[in-house]
């Protein structure tokens, strides 16, 4: 059956979209104001020169006053208005512990406990600064989400055999020289005035992603104290992050756009060389829809042979776990990067999916309940 995806204005016809993406469809219309704003404008009750299980002790109290907070500002006059932010703030905090944590860095579950902060490097290669690949206004988003506004940094936890970005996620640097191929060094000023200039060409998010942003949340952070501009802010991630790691962003962040790829942790583990998988992404999937914005498009690449293995049960999860989310059930998988050229290695992958096979899954879907044509 010939179908085609809706535009990004007529997305919002859809009545279930905007119920769904509510704060988000608001913000884009300057409605509201971006969550990072007023994570900005709350303040803490701690010195940041405070040691490090203290810091936390107070992140987790305001953790879970800011959800008053936002609320009640989301109801009040002032709900359109960016409220003065503060020093030191929720934000400020959040910085704090991210620097702390680089030095033995835990922001996924890899946890390297590699320091960072003198340039150490863990398996996914990043060291103290970021490394940007490119930033341009993507029109090859999701309906909802273009224009959007992609950062693109170099450096991945993950090592997907058959990734279609190897050169900036896997290839993109010398282990033991250091030297960088593909990516330049940007200070979180310099990504302000990038973020600044998507802003201004039209971007309705600014779209964090790579290879995979989590390496460089700690820049993102820096990033958002030197950021005034009221836009979403927007976490386009495989989703491998530490609780840390989630605890950071639950606040900051209006949208979420998370890889849900395996259900079989085995398989997971031979395509992207990740243990436990399967734990880690759906538990901070539910974080997310639980206890951060809930506002989600999930992103399921469905892979050739694995229909009953990983899409049905990950379907099956979405449609019970996290109801308010969109899913795309993408079919845009090919050979590429290892897959390719080791083809006898990998010869159940080698070839794209049949229409049969995105067929089912999205029958699935529909079977499950769960919103996917908006998106997909
Ligand atoms: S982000 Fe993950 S892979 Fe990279 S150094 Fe930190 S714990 Fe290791």
């Amino acid at each position: 059956m010939w179908r085609t995806r809706p535009g990004p204005v007529s997305v919002w016809k859809n009545p279930e979209v905007v119920t769904r993406l509510n704060r988000y469809y608001q913000l884009i219309q300057e409605e509201k104001i971006a969550r990072y704003l007023l994570v900005k404008a709350f303040p803490i009750n701690v010195e940041l020169s405070a040691n490090l299980e203290t810091l936390w002790i107070e992140h987790d109290r305001l953790s879970e006053e800011f959800k008053q907070y936002l609320v009640e500002y989301d109801q009040s006059p002032d709900m359109k208005t960016v409220p003065k932010p503060i020093t030191p703030s929720f934000l400020d905090l959040k910085v704090k512990i991210a620097d702390e944590l680089l030095k033995e860095c835990c922001f996924c579950e890899r946890r390297c406990e590699k320091n960072r902060e003198t340039e150490e490097l863990g398996v996914c290669k990043v060291g103290k600064e970021a490394v940007v690949s490119s930033a341009f206004l993507h029109m090859g988003e999701e309906t909802v989400l273009v224009p959007s506004g992609t950062i693109f940094f170099s450096g991945c936890t993950f090592k997907c055999v058959f990734c279609q970005n190897h050169s900036i996620s896997q290839e993109w640097r010398d282990r033991k020289t250091g030297e960088i191929y593909d990516g330049v060094k940007r200070t979180p000023q310099q990504l302000s005035l990038v973020a600044g200039a998507l802003a201004q060409e039209g971007a309705k998010n600014i779209n964090w992603v790579g290879g995979d942003p989590t390496s460089n949340l700690h820049v993102i952070l820096h990033v958002l104290q030197n950021f005034e501009v009221n836009i979403c802010q927007l976490w386009n991630s495989n989703m491998y992050l530490s609780v840390e790691g989630m605890k950071l962003l639950l606040e900051v962040m209006d949208f979420w756009l998370p890889d849900l790829k395996y259900a079989d942790d085995d398989f997971a583990k031979r395509m992207s060389k990740i243990p436990n998988y399967w734990a880690v992404v759906t538990r901070n999937i539910k974080m997310a829809h639980d206890q951060g914005s809930g506002e989600i498009v999930i992103r399921h690449l469905v892979i050739p042979g694995r229909i009953e293995a990983d899409s049905y049960p990950i379907l099956e999860w979405c449609a019970e776990n996290v109801p308010n989310a969109l899913v795309n059930v993408m079919g845009q998988y090919r050979p590429a990067h290892l897959v390719q050229r080791h083809r006898e290695k990998y010869s159940d992958i080698y070839r794209g999916i049949t229409y049969e096979e995105l067929t089912q899954a999205r029958n699935k879907a529909t079977e499950l309940g769960i919103l996917w044509e908006p998106v997909s």
